[in-house]
C-alpha cells in the first residue's frame, strides 16, 4: 500500500453554500454532484450556455464578486475567464477548498465517484489518472447494492438499541445487520411499506438463532470466481469455517473471510479423502459448536454433489441449513461453446446424467438416455468416454449423433473436442487434465465448436 497524498473524508456542507463559477457543461456536472447535498448551490456566470432550471440552484448571471464566497463551504471553478481567476484567488485568500475542473494541479480537493444510497454514501477516489477505474468500480458497487439499501439502512438505525440489548455477540450482531441489508425478503417488504415489521421478524429469528450453528451448502460454480453468485460470496464472507471439495479452486475458496478456517475434504481421484460419512459427521459437529459453516461444492450443490446425504444428516441432527445454487458444469460448458442445449424443433429438453449409471438400475439408465431424444450432458465420464458412447449406441442411439466435450468448462484453460458418438466409441482419446462434460445430441451441432479438436471417423486429430 502506498501512502496517500489525499485524505478521503465526508465534509459538512449543511447550511452552507457551494459556489460554482461557470455556465456550461462542466458547471452542470458539478451541479449534479452539489445538489445531492442540502447545501445551497449558487452558480455564477456572465453567460449561461445551459438551462439549469431543472436543478434546485440559484443562478446568478453577472460578473463574480468576492462577496459571492461569503458563507461558502466549497468552490468549483468550471470555466476559464477573468471571473474564474478572481474566484480562485478569492477562494485561496479565504482558505475555502477549491476545485478547478480538469486542472488537478490547482485543486485543493477532488470529487469522488459516488454511489448514492442516502443515508449511505460510498465514495470512490483514485489518485492520479485512474478515472476509468473509479467508474468501473462504481458500476460494480451499484450493481451489488439494492436501490433501497438506504431505506433499509434507516431500518437498521431504528433498531440499533434493540439489537444491542438482544444480541450480545459482536459477530452475531454483524450477521444480523448483513442479513437485514442484503436479504431479498426485507427488500420486498420495504417495497410494500412493511419494512419495519419484516425487520422485527428478522431480528426475532436472529435472536433465536444466535447460539446455533448453521450449514450453508453453497454452489461454487465451475471454477472461476466471477461465476459465483452474489449470495454465495456474501455467505462465504460470513462463514466461520469453509469445508470445500477438491474441485473447488483455491481462488474461489479465497473469496471467504480471511480468518475463516478452511478444511479441504478433497475428493480428488486417487487421493485419500474424507468419506461421505466423515464429511457428514464433520459438518454436523462444526455446526453443533455454533459455527457458521460454508459447505462449498463445485457447480451446483444439488447436482452430483451428494447434497442429499448431507442434508439428511443435518435434518437428523436438527441443524439449520440453506442451499445456494451455483452454475453447474453443464451450463458453463454450454455457455463456453454457445451450445443451446434446448433448441426449437431439435431438442425439447436436456438431461444432466452421470456417465457411470446408478449401480442398481444400470440398464434402465443407459436405455433411457439413449432413447430420450434429448440433449445429454454427461458428468464424470471423461476417463470412460469410449465405453459410454458404445453403451449408448448399444441401447439404440444413432452413431452419427453429434457429441461435444468440454474440459475445464467455465475456466480460462478450457479445452473442447467434437465429433460423433460413433467416433467417440471407436477412439481411445487422450484428453487434457481436468473435469469434463460430454454433450450428446443434435443440438450440439448448433454450438460453436470451431476451436474444438475434431474426432472424425476412426481417427482423432487435434485442430
Ligand atoms: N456439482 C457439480 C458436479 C460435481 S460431479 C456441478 O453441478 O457441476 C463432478 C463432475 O462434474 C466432474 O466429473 C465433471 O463431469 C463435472 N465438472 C465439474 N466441474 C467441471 C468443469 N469446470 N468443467 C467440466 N466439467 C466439470
Amino acid at each position: 500500500m502506498g501512502s496517500l497524498n489525499t485524505f478521503p473524508l465526508s465534509y459538512k456542507v449543511q447550511g452552507l453554500r457551494i459556489v460554482i463559477v461557470g455556465g456550461g457543461e462542466e458547471a452542470l456536472n458539478k451541479t449534479r454532484l452539489a445538489t445531492k447535498t442540502t447545501a445551497q448551490v449558487v452558480i455564477i456566470s456572465r453567460h449561461f450556455e445551459i438551462d439549469f432550471s431543472a436543478h434546485p440552484v440559484e443562478c446568478v448571471e453577472r460578473a463574480f464578486v468576492p462577496s459571492d464566497l461569503d458563507g461558502a463551504a466549497l468552490v468549483f471553478v468550471a470555466e476559464e475567464s477573468a471571473d474564474a481567476d478572481l474566484a480562485k484567488a478569492e477562494a485561496r485568500a479565504r482558505n475555502i477548498p477549491l476545485n478547478v475542473v480538469d486542472v488537478p494541479a490547482e485543486c485543493d480537493f477532488y470529487t469522488p465517484s459516488i454511489v448514492d444510497r442516502a443515508p449511505l454514501t460510498i465514495a470512490i477516489s483514485t489518485e492520479g489518472d485512474a478515472p476509468v477505474l473509479a467508474r468501473l468500480v462504481r458500476a460494480r458497487i451499484e450493481a451489488m447494492l439494492s436501490p433501497r439499501i438506504g431505506k433499509i439502512a434507516s431500518l437498521a438505525g431504528a433498531l440499533r438499541h434493540q439489537v444491542e440489548s438482544l444480541i450480545q455477540d459482536g459477530a452475531a450482531r454483524r450477521r444480523f445487520y448483513e442479513a437485514l441489508v442484503t436479504s431479498p425478503e426485507i427488500e420486498a417488504a420495504e417495497l410494500r411499506g412493511q419494512g419495519p415489521e419484516a425487520a422485527d421478524a428478522l431480528l426475532a429469528r436472529h435472536v433465536a438463532a444466535t447460539s446455533q450453528g448453521v450449514v450453508w451448502l453453497i454452489g461454487a460454480g465451475p471454477g472461476s470466481e466471477d461465476l459465483l453468485t452474489l449470495r454465495a460470496q456474501r455467505l462465504l464472507q460470513e462463514a466461520d469455517v469453509i469445508v470445500h471439495d477438491q474441485l473447488v479452486p483455491d481462488a474461489v475458496v479465497q473469496m471467504g473471510r480471511r480468518d475463516a478456517e478452511q478444511i479441504s475434504v478433497g475428493k480428488a481421484k486417487g487421493h485419500h479423502s474424507f468419506s461421505q460419512a466423515q464429511i457428514n459427521t464433520l459438518i454436523v459437529r462444526l455446526a453443533n459448536e455454533g459455527k457458521k459453516v460454508a459447505r462449498l461444492k463445485s457447480g451446483d450443490p444439488m447436482i452430483f454433489g451428494r447434497a442429499g446425504e448431507e442434508i439428511a444428516a443435518l435434518r437428523k441432527a436438527g441443524i439449520g441449513y440453506q442451499i445456494v445454487p451455483g452454475v453447474s458444469a453443464a451450463l458453463a460448458a454450454a455457455a463456453d461453446t454457445a451450445t443451446p442445449v434446448t433448441l426449437r424443433k431439435v431438442s425439447s429438453g436436456f438431461i444432466m446424467a452421470t456417465a457411470h449409471g446408478a449401480d442398481d438400475s444400470e440398464l434402465n439408465h443407459w436405455a433411457a438416455l439413449a432413447q430420450s431424444g434429448l440433449t445429454l450432458a454427461l458428468y464424470m465420464g471423461k476417463s470412460i468416454a469410449p465405453e459410454v458412447a458404445a453403451r449408448l449406441i448399444g441401447q439404440g442411439a444413432n452413431p452419427a449423433l453429434p457429441i461435444g466435450i468440454v474440459v475445464n468448462a467455465g475456466r480460462a484453460d478450457k479445452s473442447t473436442y467434437s465429433g460423433t458418438l460413433g467416433a467417440l466409441a471407436a477412439n481411445a482419446v487422450t484428453f487434457v487434465d481436468g473435469p469434463a462434460i460430454i454433450f450428446v445430441g443434435e443440438a450440439v451441432e448448433a454450438g460453436d465448436w470451431a476451436d474444438a479438436a475434431q474426432l472424425t471417423g476412426m481417427s482423432f486429430k487435434v485442430a
